[in-house]
């Protein structure tokens, strides 16, 4: 059945994978993004619709949250997906790298359950694009697996506080994926190179592609996962082990 879905930062890697499988599947698809240029450009590659919301911006989510409203637009999935990964040593930490990953990774896609919890149809499904980061203690990583933890222990409330409004909320943990957020990390062709090499050493021998957490998302999205609540769906080739 075809549904409309809203993914949060669909511009690049994990959300334009999903944006692209989802409007193949026949669904209404909506993306967000940060960048006028990076958003058209998306939209216009995937066919699907564009609303322009930073995500770290409390006004810019409420202001989506009426948008969808006025233009009577009833949501049957979102994917909470925007995020960064700006990897730190606990030694080299800053306060202004915590406050914008929490703002990113926990506060924004908080406050977007909030501005569209209103807008969304009963059932309705919530996926949030969590990391392996919550449950591999990795180097580097403190700051962001904090982050992401936090969304994930609200959406344990938020599971019971919108129970009653047939909106679920289901995470997925992926391992390392190649996407546009190592080079946004700071990270060279050669460290990305490396990076890919060292992970030939894990189970599923290769570092992982959007396309391996897509069909997650479409299963969490679908009503074959209607009983799975509050879900932790680890993607990770062994990564965790
Ligand atoms: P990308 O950098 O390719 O995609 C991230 C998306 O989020 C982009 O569309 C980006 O927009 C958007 N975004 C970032 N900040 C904001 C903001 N303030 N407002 C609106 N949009 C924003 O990375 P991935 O596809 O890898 O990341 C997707 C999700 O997957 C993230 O939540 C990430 O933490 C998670 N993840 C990724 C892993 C990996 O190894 N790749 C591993 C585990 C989890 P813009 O184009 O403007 O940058």
């Amino acid at each position: 059945m075809s549904k409309t879905v809203l993914i949060t930062g669909g511009t690049s890697g994990i959300g334009y994978a999903s944006a692209k499988a989802l409007k193949a599947e026949g669904n209404r698809v909506l993306i967000t993004g940060r960048d006028q240029a990076r958003l058209d450009k998306a939209a216009s590659e995937l066919g699907v619709e564009a609303i322009l919301c930073d995500s770290t911006n409390a006004a810019a989510i409420v202001a989506l949250g009426k948008r969808l409203a006025k233009d009577g637009i009833t949501l049957d999935g979102l994917v909470l997906n925007a995020g960064i990964f700006y990897p730190r040593a606990i030694s080299d930490e800053s306060w202004d790298n915590i406050q914008v990953t929490m703002n990113t990774n926990f506060a924004g896609p908080f406050m977007m359950m909030q501005a569209l919890a209103g807008t969304m149809s009963n059932p309705a499904s919530v996926v949030f694009i969590s990391s392996v980061a919550v449950e591999k203690a990795h180097p580097t990583c403190a700051a962001y697996a904090a982050s992401k933890a936090a969304f994930e222990a609200a959406a344990g409330v938020m599971n019971v506080e919108l129970a009653a409004s047939g909106i679920r909320v289901n995470s997925i943990r992926p391992g390392v994926t190649l996407t546009e957020i190592q080079k946004k990390a700071g990270m060279s062709d050669e460290d990305i190179a490396g990076l890919a090499e060292s992970l030939k050493g894990l189970p599923v021998g290769r570092i992982l592609s959007p396309a391996d957490i897509v069909p997650a998302v479409q299963y969490l999205l679908s009503d074959a996962s209607i009983a799975m609540r509050n879900g932790h769906m680890t993607i990770d080739g062994g990564f965790g082990l």
